[in-house]
């Protein structure tokens, strides 16, 4: 309640504030938000996104002009921490210009204090940063900046579950939208941040969950994907306490053309009777991204996953017994210190075994405060890129067999727009999340069509409209 009370104070003081910019300079500010990493980071932005329009800024889709410039960060890659911080370097030269521009950096990556410090000593035009547990508190920090200026910084750990029922939401698109369900993590697998950047896992109320799917729906949203770190966790932390199948069937009573998927599911805690609930729910996708990460027992234990390489195999084994037509996705790390040439071979047997639609890969990186960080790594970033590049080689092989497989099959497709290889065509995404291309024009856009599909591509696959 304090924190919401808080919020609607400072919100109205920078609104009135940028009230009287907007008189005096004859044009409103304008807030720009760029976002990096995953899903939940996209849903965060569009909750940023809300707190801005209640602030009275508009909403630019360029830095330069801007008054209020965030960053959302991620922190799960070094890379993703890279493409962040020279970004930010780009943006010394328009604060140079614009010396009232406020600079702000939000998300995982300045929820690490030792990042907090770097950037107060190597970017010091960073006026604002707001860690994961202070979102709500934007408002009051932006209304410190301008009223106190300095380097503001946020990054304490939430109190009470810090879910922040109320923000407003400016969503991207009116079609497909996130809706998160659980927040945090309580995993700790060996080579991950997030654990340490989200906190705890905390679960949001079924009744908030309906509530936000039904609007959802009633608005005409039609590809709702239920967000969590590990969906399958849903529901411990709150009493009563609910289960995350339990909470797909209730989505799926809500009336309604729509359809709803999910991520992340953890291979651990992936039931046979989520398994079953999905088989059962005619609304929710028949498609499981079920981040598997190696092959290798000796490694899936290193990295603390709690699953091995056979038990992983039954649930997919069940799956298509139990789901006709069911769609798999995955994540692999290559290269997670002490993964050898044999754990590697296991890795690409398990993924010739299960036949993926498709993968994200990634090269193992090192990351303060993990376990990981701490093991032994004496395999060089050469070995490591010949690996990757192995497995993309095995993907690709394999990826391009489950599309040419949907060859004469018709799909459920949600129509979304202009075709991109040829704009007669209209393109959308099958319960697989395939992009599939059909002949078709706007008059099918926001709408479910069948396709039969007649052409397989790599990333695609083309076919015509079944009346
Ligand atoms: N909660 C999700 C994953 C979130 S992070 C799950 O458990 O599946 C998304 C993906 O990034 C992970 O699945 C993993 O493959 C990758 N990843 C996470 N930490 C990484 C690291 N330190 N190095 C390389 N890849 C990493
Ligand atoms: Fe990271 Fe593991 Fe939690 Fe996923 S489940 S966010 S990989 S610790």
């Amino acid at each position: 309640m304090e924190v919401e009370k808080n919020r609607a104070h400072y919100t109205a003081l920078v609104r009135e504030y940028n009230e009287k910019t907007a008189e005096q300079d004859g044009r409103q500010p304008a807030g720009y938000i760029r976002t990096f990493g995953c899903q939940q980071n996209l849903s965060d932005s569009e909750k940023l996104k809300g707190m801005l329009f209640e602030m009275g800024y508009a909403i630019s889709d360029q830095p330069d002009g801007a008054s209020l410039v965030l960053f959302n960060t991620c922190a799960v890659r070094e890379h993703a921490e890279g493409r962040a911080l020279g970004n930010l370097t780009a943006l010394k030269a328009a604060k140079e210009q614009n010396k009232h521009m406020i600079i702000g950096l939000c998300g995982c990556m300045v929820q690490q204090p030792h990042l907090v410090d770097k950037i107060k000593g190597q970017y010091p035009y960073v006026d604002l940063v707001v860690g994961t547990h202070a979102i709500a508190k934007l408002p009051e920090l932006i209304w410190k900046k301008i009223t106190k200026g300095g380097y503001i910084t946020d990054i304490s750990e939430m109190k009470g579950d810090g879910l922040s029922e109320d923000l407003p939401t400016r969503r991207d698109g009116d079609l497909k939208a996130w809706v998160p369900i659980i927040h945090g993590c309580d995993n700790f697998c060996s080579f991950c941040v997030v654990p340490l950047v989200r906190g705890r896992e905390r679960s949001r109320t079924p009744e908030n969950v309906l509530t936000e799917v039904s609007g959802l729906v009633r608005g005409g949203y039609k590809d709702i994907t239920l967000l969590g770190q590990n969906v399958n966790s849903y529901g411990k932390t709150i009493t009563p306490p609910s289960s995350f199948p339990r909470l797909l069937r209730e989505i799926n009573d809500i009336p309604g053309k729509f359809r709803v998927r999910f991520m992340t599911s953890h291979p651990k805690d992936c039931t046979k009777e989520l398994i079953d609930a999905i088989a059962d729910c005619e609304k929710v996708c028949n498609h499981i991204h079920l981040p598997v990460q190696s092959g290798s027992d000796r490694i899936l234990e290193a990295m603390n996953r709690g699953y091995t390489a056979a038990g992983y195999l039954d649930l997919i084994d069940y799956a298509r017994k139990k789901i006709p037509g069911v769609a798999f996705t995955s994540d692999i790390i290559v290269g997670f210190p002490g993964e050898d040439e044999s754990d590697f071979a296991a890795t690409i047997d398990l993924v010739e075994k299960v036949g993926y639609h498709s993968l994200f890969t990634f090269l193992y990186s090192k990351r303060a405060g993990t376990k990981a960080a701490e093991l032994p790594d004496h395999t060089s970033r050469e070995e490591k890129i010949a690996r990757l590049d192995k497995l993309l080689e095995v993907q690709r092989v394999l990826g391009r067999k489950q599309y040419d497989g949907l060859i004469g099959k018709t799909l459920r497709v949600l129509c979304e727009e202009q075709g991109k290889t040829d704009p007669a065509r209209m393109t959308g995404r099958s319960e697989h999340n395939v992009i599939v291309e059909f002949n078709g024009d706007n008059t099918y856009a926001g709408k479910f069509v069948n396709v039969r599909v007649e052409e397989a591509l790599q990333w695609a696959v083309i076919g015509k409209i079944e009346k």
